[in-house]
């Protein structure tokens, strides 16, 4: 299957796209956490990316969707993936229906988790990440076992610099001016699967499931 992931920061995509990914076998492939990686590495991208990512801004699109034309080549991409924070704008929206459009091949379905923004807020800031598998957690509603460890590996969990609170309203205010008008843009496509957020982490996933079977077995 070949799908996207639609939603505000701290909507859960990245938690969500951990199952999703599972359960169909399909590569997840988040601009995020491609660039987050170039930024450990100190890559050309790394320095590139950086300033706008600690911003809250995007990082301009020439960049971004070349890294993820060159990632949908990859021989793991051929049959299916889950694109997760791209895209995130129009104009990225447009450039990836042309690829895929020149490969012969389309999407099955746009996932848009809906989340109201005071839960947004609070889930990201109290969200601490594994610097080496990537797991998410959160001090209140998601706890690791021992603070500052990851339950999956033992790696240290760590604050992403983004996600405190004057960044987080900045990502928000991107994310209902440039990426939110993408839902009307799949809608033509028929082919967007609304979800609420507003939900906990179980429902909103066999609400996810549930719904691509029934894309996937059309
Ligand atoms: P994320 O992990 O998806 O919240 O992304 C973190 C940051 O990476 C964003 O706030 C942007 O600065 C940058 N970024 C990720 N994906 C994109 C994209 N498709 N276009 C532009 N910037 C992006």
């Amino acid at each position: 299957m070949r799908i996207l992931i639609l939603g505000a920061p701290g909507a859960g995509k990245g938690t969500q796209a951990t199952f999703i990914k599972e359960e169909f076998n399909i590569p997840h492939i988040s601009t995020g956490d491609i660039f987050r990686e170039n930024l450990r590495n100190e890559t050309e991208l790394g320095l590139k990316a950086k300033s706008y990512m600690n911003e809250g801004k995007l990082v301009p699109d020439d960049l971004t969707i070349e890294l993820v034309k060159d990632r949908l080549s990859w021989e793991d991409a051929k049959n299916g993936f889950l694109l997760d924070g791209f895209p995130r704008n129009l104009n990225q929206a447009e450039s990836l229906t042309k690829f895929l459009d020149e490969a012969g091949v389309r999407l099955d379905a746009v996932v848009d988790i809906e989340t109201d923004k005071d839960a947004l807020v609070k889930r990201i800031c109290g969200r601490r990440m594994c610097k080496d598998c990537g797991a998410s957690f959160h001090v209140e509603f998601n706890p690791p076992k021992q603070e500052g460890v990851c339950d999956h590996c033992g790696g240290e969990l760590y604050t992403r610099d983004d996600d405190n609170e004057e960044t987080v309203l900045k990502r928000i205010g991107v994310y209902e001016k440039e990426t939110s008008p993408l839902i009307e843009y799949y809608d033509r496509f028929g082919i967007v699967l609304k979800i609420d957020g507003n939900r906990s982490v179980d429902e909103v996933k066999a609400s996810i499931i549930d719904g691509l079977k029934g894309k996937n077995d059309r």
